[in-house]
């Protein structure tokens, strides 16, 4: 049995706090973990902005709705989840992928929780565990998958390194240069011709 694991953003969707920092003008939101690496200190520097902008979830979800997946991301999760069973794992938080999951036709997605108080501001956030990506394989393993996982950064690598085969998809050069055990495509059609040939099965496009 085999099952196919996806990162997201950058995968199928753009990433979410730089596409929202752009629709809302609000520069200080694009910092990511390349320019502050504790995640714990990024997110809580990027709920104040929030709150200092009077974002409450709300806000937060109407802008994300007016994002878009990338294109052609719908029709490659189409094509995927027909031949697989897919499992999506991801970084964000449910809430703030909710609109976006609903333009992917809601695959199964396992991610992070934001803490909203009852105005709607959002208070806190509770990751899923340490390490989520890696574990989650460890886990599908542990009941007999065969895991393919593909994903485009850093913090994907330990997932993709678990995994029984990983494919880097839009990943930047440098991660390519670093991860060269891993095949590299930039295009959906070649990470579909990446999964036929991880794939164990006698698939077809
Ligand atoms: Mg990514």
């Amino acid at each position: 049995m085999e099952i196919a694991c996806l990162d997201l953003e950058g995968v199928l969707i753009p990433e979410i706090w730089i596409a929202f920092a752009e629709k809302t003008g609000i520069d200080a939101l694009r910092a990511t973990t390349r320019d502050i690496p504790d995640y714990d200190v990024l997110m809580k520097q990027r709920l104040s902005i929030l709150d200092q902008h009077g974002l409450g979830l709300n806000e937060i979800q109407e802008v994300i709705a007016t994002l878009e997946p990338l294109p052609g991301a719908r029709e490659f999760t189409d094509w995927l989840r027909e031949r697989f069973q897919v499992v999506i794992l991801s970084d964000t938080f449910y809430e703030f992928s909710q609109p976006l999951m609903r333009q992917l036709g809601f695959p199964t997605l396992l991610c992070h929780k934001l803490d909203v108080d009852e105005n709607g501001k959002v208070v806190d956030y509770k990751l899923r565990q340490a390490n989520p990506k890696r574990q989650a394989v460890v886990a599908l393993k542990s009941i007999y998958y065969r895991v393919i996982a593909a994903g485009d950064s850093y913090n994907d690598t330990t997932m993709l390194a678990e995994a029984d085969a990983g494919i880097l998809f839009h990943a930047p050069d440098n991660v390519i240069r670093e991860f060269p055990q891993f095949p590299a495509v930039h295009t959906y059609e070649d990470l579909k011709k990446a999964f036929i040939d991880a794939s164990n099965r006698d698939l077809e496009l």
